[in-house]
């Protein structure tokens, strides 16, 4: 968003722009099974960022010659929608759009059993309503709730944050006026269970010991939101149990 840079972006307390400690997470909230008719459904705010996910299937894959013998196609959409951004973004895709289609299917095809569905597609559609850095991470975050909430066999949830560099000091989650100002922006994803890096990605430059401080800090930083991703998907099982037992 064209933001004016302000003077500091980090004061000499260590507080960044948005009142955030350097290994702070922006607030986020997360939600599952918010829309009714797609199979699986999510929404997630972090910071200014508001994206939802759906996804459908696994179902039949069509056009047919696209089916794979022995697992299921995933297919990935990342679109912003034309009011996410201050200025009007056109919605026809953008190749970002289609870059981070590719990196978000990516991040999130080890932790899916694909093996189980063959020739079926699972699709997921993921849909940015308002943009303010980190979005593809975000992205991952919420299209991972969205393949469990369709009840698709997953290995772990998947969960994403970036860390970078801003004015000589690590930081985690930068937004979006950190993330263009900044010296580096690394973002991570992180699956638990076999505790893998599905995706990995830097912009800008850091020391050798800075890469490993901050790939560190963005694993730990997607530790937290998996435990935020966990307490969301238990939370709507109680709901529905205890809407079934009444
Ligand atoms: P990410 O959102 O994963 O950090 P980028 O680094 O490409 O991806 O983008 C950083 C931020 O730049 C986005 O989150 C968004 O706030 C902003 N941005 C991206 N595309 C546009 C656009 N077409 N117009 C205005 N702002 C954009």
């Amino acid at each position: 968003m064209a933001q004016k840079k302000p003077e500091k972006l980090i004061d000499e307390k260590d507080v960044r722009l948005d009142g955030r400690g350097l290994k702070e997470l922006r607030p986020m909230k997360i939600e599952v099974g918010v829309l009714g008719n797609a199979d699986g459904s999510a929404y997630i705010e972090q910071g200014k960022n508001k994206i939802l996910a759906a996804v459908y299937g696994p179902k039949e894959a069509h056009p047919k010659h696209l089916a794979i013998p022995d697992r299921a196609l995933l297919r990935c959409r990342y679109h912003m929608a034309p009011f996410s951004v201050e200025e009007r973004k056109s919605p026809a895709p953008s190749r970002r759009e289609v870059e981070l289609s590719k990196v978000i299917r990516e991040a999130l095809e080890p932790a899916v059993f694909v093996e189980y569905y063959p020739r079926t597609s699972i699709d997921t559609f993921v849909e940015v309503l308002q943009a303010d850095g980190g979005t593809r991470c975000a992205a991952i975050t919420v299209a991972s709730l969205a393949l469990a909430d369709a009840g698709i066999p997953m290995r772990g949830l998947v969960a994403a944050c970036a860390a970078g560099k801003v004015e000589g000091r690590l930081v985690l989650d930068l937004d979006d006026i950190e993330d263009k100002e900044g010296e580096a922006d690394l973002p991570l994803a992180w699956m638990s269970h076999s505790n893998a890096i599905t995706l990995l990605q830097m912009d800008g430059s850091l020391t050798l010991d800075e890469f490993g401080q901050a790939v560190n800090m963005a694993v730990e930083g997607c530790k937290q939101i998996h435990g935020l991703q966990k307490e969301t998907l238990k939370a709507k099982y109680v709901a529905v149990k205890e809407e079934v037992e009444e």
